[in-house]
Order: C-alpha cells, then structure tokens, then sequence
C-alpha cells in the first residue's frame, strides 16, 4: 500500500512478535494441560492413599479387637489355672490330713478332687497358652500386614506426582507471565504500525492536497499543478506540445549565427513558422518574423517585426 521503510520495519517487528506470542500461548496450552492431568492424577493418588489408610485403620481396629479378646481369654484362664493350683493344692493337703489320722477314704476322696483341680489347672494352662499363641500369630501377621508396603509406596506415589505437578506449575506460571509480556509486547507493536499507517495516509492526503487545478491560459481546459513548484505551467501538457509552442534552434559555429523557427503548423519549423535571426556572440536581435498565415503565403512579409538587414 505504501512504499515506506519504517512501515516495513513495523510490520516485520510486528509479526515477529506475533509468531513468539503464538508460539508462547501454545507452549501455556501445552502446560495448562500437563498440570490438569497430573492434578487428576494427584486426586487420584490421594484416593488411594485413603483408601488404604481406611482399610489400615479397620485392619487395626480388628486387630486391636482381637487382641483384647486374647488378652481377656488369657487374664480369664490364668485365674482359673490359679484357683485350680490352689484348689489342688488344699485337696491334696487335706487328703494327707486325712490319711495320717488314718481316714483312708476320706484321703481317697480329697486326693481324687485334688486330681480333678489338677486336670483343670492343665487344661486351664493349655487353653492360656492356646491364646499366647494367638495373640502372637496376629500381632505377628499386623506386623507384615501388605497393607503397610501398600500404603508407604502410596505415599512416595503421591510425593512423586506431587513434585512433578509444582514442576509443572512452575512452568505454567512462568510461561504465563511470558505471554502476557508479550501480549502486551505485540500490542504496542501493533499500534506503533498503526500509527504509522495512519501518519503515512494524512501524509498521502496532505500530498494530494498539494495538486489544484488551473485553467489552462490557452485553451482552458482544465490540469492539475504542485504547491511546491517553484515555476508551475500556465498551459496544459496538450498545449505544451503543440508545434506553435515549440521552437527549432539552428546554430552556424563559423558565422556564430543563430536561427530560431517556431509556430510551424505540426512542427516548429512547419507551414507559416515564425522565425528569429539571433548574433551569438553579442545577442543582438537581427530579424524577427512573427507566425503568419500558411494558406496565405503573402501575409508572411507582412509579419516581419525586425529586420536590420545585417548579414550575419
Ligand atoms: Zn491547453
């Protein structure tokens, strides 16, 4: 539209920006959804970390329920083996109480009792150690519950996918402000283009504004002239070229004689031309014919203006 190397400049500097403004929003895009998905993931992973405490906490409690019942079961059985021992214990003395004092059956009887205290304080011992036995075998399997693996690899899972989502946000954060800069960036490029387009086309009226029309001072037709020129026409380019505003110099470098023919009809020198006769060395004016009419050849003395008769 215009030729015009600031223009040109602008535009280039505008593009430029354009294409690293795009290339930013695409790289913000890009960002944008690497830190949803592994926001999605991190939700996820959270999940499963409380799923697998909430299943560790039952287990737990479980557990806990269960070894309070072994506990009881235990406490339970001790007594009973201690009440059996001291049973056992007084069945017997009595049974050799009696069988000093020579009560045969009476010692026969306290020492059967004293066996029957002593079979319950055994069983009552088994069934204690039964649940020792227990309550060892579930702590041990607490212990080695896969639960607690599951649950540590969870949380480096999660710490994992917790770093790379900060990462991630990083980057966005910072591509963010980089394209905002550069939106900012693009928008003074573009209306430092503008701008200079809007200059460039008040320029181009002012110029316009330059060229008013004249009447032509022959045959009033109308043309156009330049504020700026410092000489303007009074005829048009048509008049101009017209052979009677034209003139044919004959230069004689021996004689120094000059001879001027104008107004001719089609060429300077033509039918009915004027002519002048011009010293080039003093330039004085020796003959001066004026244009006369060319279908009345007679008219041409007529129209002699000059002539000192000097032959030159
Ligand atoms: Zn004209």
């Amino acid at each position: 539209m215009f030729n015009d190397r600031e223009l040109d400049r602008l535009a280039a500097n505008k593009d430029h920006i354009y294409n690293r403004l795009k290339s930013a929003r695409d790289e913000r895009g890009r960002w944008g959804r690497e830190c949803t998905r592994l926001h999605d993931e991190l939700d996820w992973a959270y999940k499963v970390q409380n799923q697998i405490y909430e299943s560790n906490e039952s287990a737990w409690l479980q557990h806990k329920y269960f070894m309070d019942e072994c506990s009881r079961n235990i406490t339970a059985y001790h007594a009973e083996s201690d009440r059996a021992h001291y049973n056992m214990t007084q069945a017997f003395q009595w049974s050799q109480s009696a069988w000093d004092s020579g009560d045969k059956s009476g010692a026969k009887s306290y020492s059967d009792e004293g066996k029957m205290y002593q079979a319950e304080m055994r069983s009552a011992k088994e069934q204690a150690a039964y649940w020792v036995r227990q309550s060892q075998d579930a702590k041990y399997r607490f212990n080695n519950n896969s639960n607690k693996h599951d649950m540590e690899q969870a949380k480096a899972n999660t710490k994992r996918i917790k770093a790379e989502f900060d990462e991630a946000n990083i980057h966005l954060k910072s591509v963010k402000v980089e394209a905002s800069r550069l939106e900012q960036e693009f928008e003074t490029a573009k209306s430092a283009f503008l701008a200079r387009m809007e200059w460039l086309k008040a320029e181009n009226k002012r110029e316009q504004d330059k060229w008013k029309e004249v009447q032509c001072e022959s045959c009033k037709e109308k043309f156009k002239i330049h504020a700026d020129w410092s000489n303007p026409p009074r005829l048009c380019k048509k008049c101009k070229e017209r052979p009677e505003y034209d003139y044919k110099v004959r230069f004689n470098p021996e004689t120094g004689k000059n001879d001027i023919f104008f107004g001719g009809k089609r060429k300077a020198d033509g039918y009915g031309h004027g002519h002048a006769v011009v010293d080039g060395g003093s330039g004085d004016l020796h003959y001066l014919r004026d244009t006369s009419n060319p279908v009345s050849p007679f008219t041409r003395g007529e129209s002699v203006i000059k002539d000192s008769g000097k032959k030159i």
